[in-house]
């Protein structure tokens, strides 16, 4: 690579970017460039930015900002920017920060390269730097997205859904497993969409069983699924295959028809419950996690309600919320935002208050039943591990304490619940 200089990544935002950033990375590295994780120590930064909502775009444009400064005070001789905020508002920002030297859209591998003087390898695009700890990698099996959800820029950033070739996501596992990848969390916009552009129809039950015939590979999990078209072979590829977890990432958003309707989600609160009850009867033990919005600007005090109470009903296993974002080029952005963000954050806080009950119980229920860990790192007094039930980076732990058992990172241990707290489970190692 002709510059000399160490590049540092900074990479904002959600598990797609991190994938993207790992990418970028292994083809630096392929131009014999020196990467450094700490941006002081660096010459160059490339920025990955997320332009999601509202806090995503605010965080993004702070780094950029300090990147600049840095670069003002000569500790800096370059800044890049990629990624969705880039992609999103390229030409405002050229005009308000031009003191970036080049703004890139996503997944413009050649176009960084390019200016870092390198080139880029295409048939080694499948290989990466991994940043998490190896046992554990994310898999993106899609880009973009095909949903007309009101609320949401994402496909204005990545476009229409483009699943990755099946050949070339069994090759990136079989490289990832060399790595000691023991699980796989499929990611995407909509992994349930996968195979429709390439197969005219739902493969993703195909894919899954595909990937776990990879030696290596232990535990597979699904992220991302979308509610409308959930395929039923899908329900029975989780029951039915040891290697798939019995988890499933499936935002819903709301349970209000007005509300579902305003969003564009395509599902009613009926087809709602009817999947979920279908997701929990089939697949034993289920698993389910799902993000919902507060403060959406048709939702009325009594829509709010019809939610807390799908909350009390349902009992989800892992619950994120977040509060409504206006966005601009989004179809809700006509709406406005006539919701109060104080009153968006205390619905936000009511449903986690009543989350936070329902989880303490959940794990309650554990105690004394064994698990399947896997150990992701040592913090403290103890290994912190994580069961099927539990996604990396957004879900609970196990928490497992040091005495003389010697306990390895990143591999499998059976263990048994001890105590539990509203968030995470205790245990001691079987046998
Ligand atoms: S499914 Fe909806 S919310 Fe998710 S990325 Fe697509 S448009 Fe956005």
């Amino acid at each position: 690579m002709k510059c000399k200089d160490k590049v540092s990544i900074i990479t904002l935002g959600c598990s797609k970017n991190t994938v993207d950033s790992e990418r970028l990375m292994n083809q630096i590295k392929l131009n014999n460039g020196k990467l450094v994780d700490d941006p002081d120590q660096a010459g160059i930064v490339i920025i990955n930015t997320c332009g999601f909502i509202e806090a995503a775009k605010q965080e993004s444009i702070d780094v950029i900002l300090n990147a600049v400064s840095l670069k003002k005070q000569g500790k800096l001789n370059k800044v890049i920017v990629a990624g969705c905020l880039s992609e999103r508002y390229m030409k405002d920002l050229e005009l308000e920060i031009p003191d970036v030297d080049r703004y890139f859209g996503t997944e413009d591998y050649e176009g960084i390269l390019d200016e870092l003087g390198g080139e880029l390898k295409y048939n080694l695009l499948g290989e990466r730097l991994l940043t998490s700890p190896a046992h554990s990698a994310y898999l993106k099996i899609s880009e973009g997205c095909d949903h007309p959800c009101s609320f949401c820029a994402i496909p204005i950033m990545r476009g229409k859904h483009k699943s990755k070739p099946m050949e070339d996501l069994l090759s990136e596992t079989r490289f990832l497993a060399s790595r000691g990848t023991k699980e796989l969390v499929l990611i995407a916009q909509d992994t349930t969409d996968y195979g429709i552009d390439i197969a005219g129809k739902r493969t993703i039950s195909n894919l899954l069983n595909s990937l776990s015939g990879i030696d290596g590979i232990e535990w597979i999990r699904l992220m991302y699924a979308y509610p409308s078209k959930f395929p039923d072979d899908l329900v029975d590829t989780i029951a039915s295959n040891p290697k798939i977890c019995n988890y499933v990432d499936i935002p819903l958003q709301h349970i209000s028809d007005s509300v579902l309707k305003s969003m564009r989600r395509g599902v009613t609160s009926d087809k709602t419950k009817e999947l979920l009850y279908k997701l929990r009867n089939r697949i034993p033990g289920l698993t389910i996690r799902t993000t919902l919005i507060t403060g959406y600007p048709n939702e009325t005090e009594k829509d709010f309600e019809d939610l807390c109470n799908f909350v009390k009903e349902f009992k989800f296993d892992r619950l994120g919320v977040f509060t409504f974002s206006v966005e601009e080029n989004t179809s809700s952005y006509i709406l406005g935002d006539p919701i109060p963000e104080k009153v968006k954050v205390e619905r936000k806080n009511i449903i986690m208050e009543i989350q936070k009950d329902i989880s303490a119980q959940i794990n309650n229920d554990f105690l004394g039943k064994s698990l399947k860990v896997l150990i992701d790192r040592i913090e403290g007094e103890y290994y912190i591990g994580r069961s099927y039930r539990d996604a990396p980076e957004v879900d609970c732990e196990v928490l497992i304490p040091i005495i003389d058992n010697h306990i390895k990172v990143g591999e499998f241990y059976s263990v048994e619940v001890c105590d539990s707290n509203e968030y995470d489970l205790f245990a001691k190692l079987s046998g």
